[in-house]
């Protein structure tokens, strides 16, 4: 259940990102800035696309102009499809 970060604070297993506690298992990767933990690169491409899709939908023919300077009116922007190459935090944005 998502719960204020004062509920548990100074837990080292709170996410500030989805508010939940995560494991403290090895995992793919964790954010350093929310805590976050993806599992497998297959979650980080999942939450990842994701956003990429909100994002089509929120301007349906636009890239980002903020991190894509070749950003095209009419082309939408597809899917990572390589972990290695996603920079930045899904939950919280920030970069890892
Ligand atoms: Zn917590
Ligand atoms: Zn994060
Ligand atoms: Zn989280």
């Amino acid at each position: 259940m998502p719960h204020d970060e004062y509920a548990c604070y100074g837990s080292p297993r709170h996410c500030s990102g989805c508010g939940e506690d995560e494991p403290l298992e090895p995992c793919y990767l964790r954010c350093f800035e929310c805590g976050h933990i993806f599992n497998t690169a297959e979650d980080l491409l999942r939450e990842h696309n994701a956003i990429i899709d909100s994002l089509n939908r929120q301007y349906p023919h636009a890239g980002c102009p903020v991190c894509d300077e070749n950003w095209d009116l009419a082309t939408p922007v597809p899917h990572e499809t390589d972990a290695s190459q996603v920079w930045t935090c899904p939950v919280c944005i920030h970069d890892f």
